[in-house]
């Protein structure tokens, strides 16, 4: 298989489950995003299996937040290529800062 976000190392944060790197290409003056070690393609494949997993992707955006100092922040998951999902590798963005449009 052949998945750069398998192979991906931490700049940012890690544990058992999850690496945190900071986006090569930010949007946001802050753009991180948050990877589960496990492969799975996206949103769409989720098997409920998955379901204590993608609540723990939750509290890592919350502790990398809150390490950072970012008080207010986007999270974002694109799900399909149309809706913009390049990687097919699950993964959360964490955008904050003043580059971001609302
Ligand atoms: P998505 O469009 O939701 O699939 O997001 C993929 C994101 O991964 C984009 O924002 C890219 O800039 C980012 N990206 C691609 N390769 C890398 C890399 N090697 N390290 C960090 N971010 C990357
Ligand atoms: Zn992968």
């Amino acid at each position: 298989m052949d998945c750069i976000f398998c192979e991906i190392k931490s700049d940012v944060y890690e544990n058992d489950s999850f690496i945190v790197v900071k986006d090569i290409n930010p949007k946001a003056e802050i753009h991180f995003l948050i990877i589960p070690k496990k492969h799975i393609e996206s949103i769409s494949h989720l098997e409920p299996e998955d379901k204590d997993l993608m609540g723990k992707m939750m509290l890592i955006a919350q502790k990398v937040a809150k390490d950072k100092g970012i008080e207010s922040y986007n999270l974002q998951i694109n799900v399909g290529r149309k809706a913009g999902q390049v990687i097919d590798h699950i993964h959360m963005h964490l955008l904050s800062g003043k580059k971001l449009c609302h």
